[in-house]
């Protein structure tokens, strides 16, 4: 056999299996004539040496694109790791820049309670070596939980360079909100460029957000049509998602997960964790998976008894998992008070999702403490 840069693999030979008595009569006479050699022929150490080359033989890049390929399949950070804990060569060469610079955006769903500064470590060499799903876990890590913004926001930055939606998304939501800075930071004209990138780029937050910026003259001038069509084209693409990750998965889309109701407008009683985003067009979807950086950020502050700090509230979307930076950086519904979110978008799916069940005018409103009440944005509308 042949490898690519020529080496050749060493050919097992025929007799290292066969239980010839005459072979095993001459290795006993071999051992015999050498005492120290007689543990390792019985060990049948020429069975075991063919196979130890074998690995050994292959050469560097060979191992390497192998690994990358691994790497950028991985479901899990523990799929990663098990190839680095296999040996000592597989460690050298898994940290390889190619093989860091491929893996999958799984590979990076470390939980929050599993942080140390080895996956930060690590996070940092997967995003030096170019992986740009690093570059924004990383960076919302950074960001939100180490609130380290400068650096957060300029790994975001690396990724939104190379078209990454989520990085640009993120990056729009850090611009509407001002986080990191006061409320005069805020610059919806380069958040509505940023979404608009993402948007092009098929991001269905970005799409959704756009949509709504569009409807109400946030940031952009007032187009209601055009918002419109984009909230359509958010709805159409989540839909996509869904039945291509049934798809994926095998499983037959059964009435419980897609559903189709001609009256959504009646009292339509939503269960579970079913996602009546498309309830416009009367179907029922399931919820979308959170992004892995999202989930981190959610476990994080939960961990925290659910509180990014004192007088800060984290979005009210459970997907979502942002923080605000400062105090009353996020808009609350104008309806009940109750809830915070970070973004149109973040408010509208949870709207769809849950919310429109809980949520009623509370006398509360009225008798909350109102300090700084006038810096609070109630422009956000519940749909209805
Ligand atoms: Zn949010
Ligand atoms: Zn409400």
């Amino acid at each position: 056999m042949r490898t690519r840069t020529g080496l050749s693999y060493p050919q097992l030979q025929p007799n290292t299996f066969s239980s010839d008595n005459r072979h095993r009569k001459r290795t006993h006479h071999a051992a015999a004539d050498r005492p120290f050699c007689r543990k390792r022929n019985k060990l049948s150490s020429d069975i075991k040496t063919p196979i130890s080359d074998l690995f050994d033989s292959l050469p560097d890049d060979l191992v390497i694109s192998i690994l990358s390929n691994l790497s950028s399949a991985a479901s899990s950070p523990s799929d990663f790791i098990n190839i680095l804990l296999t040996c000592k060569r597989l460690n050298s060469l898994g940290l390889n820049p190619m093989v860091l610079s491929r893996a999958s955006q799984k590979t990076f769903a470390i939980r929050a309670r599993n942080w140390t500064e080895s996956a930060h470590r690590f996070l940092k060499q997967c995003s030096d070596a170019g992986n740009v799903e690093a570059c924004y876990t990383l960076g919302m890590i950074r960001f939100y939980c180490l609130q380290n913004r400068g650096s957060g926001a300029s790994l975001m930055a690396k990724a939104a360079i190379c078209s990454h939606a989520p990085a640009l998304y993120s990056l729009a939501v850090i611009q509407f909100n001002g986080s990191g800075g006061s409320k005069n930071d805020k610059d919806l004209r380069a958040g509505v460029a940023l979404c608009a990138r993402a948007a092009f780029l098929g991001h269905i937050d970005a799409l959704r957000e756009l949509g709504h910026c569009l409807q109400d003259g946030y940031g952009v001038r007032q187009n209601i049509t055009e918002g419109r069509r984009f909230l359509v084209q958010a709805n159409a693409r989540e839909l996509a998602a869904v039945l291509s990750s049934e798809a994926a998965s095998s499983v037959v889309v059964s009435r419980s997960c897609l559903t189709w109701n001609p009256h959504p407008s009646h009292h339509r009683h939503v269960t579970g964790s079913g996602c009546p985003l498309l309830s416009d067009f009367g179907c029922n979807i399931p919820a979308p998976v959170a992004h892995p950086a999202s989930q981190f950020l959610a476990e994080w502050f939960e961990a925290r008894g659910g509180s990014p700090g004192h007088g800060l509230r984290l979005c009210s979307h459970v997907g979502c998992g942002r923080p605000e930076t400062r105090r009353h950086e996020f808009r609350r519904c104008s309806v009940c008070g109750a809830v915070n979110y970070c973004s149109r978008a973040c408010q509208a799916l949870d709207w769809k999702l849950r919310h429109k069940m809980d949520c009623a005018p509370v006398e509360r409103w009225l008798d909350d403490n109102g300090d700084g009440g006038a810096d609070v944005d109630d422009d956000i509308m519940d749909e209805s």
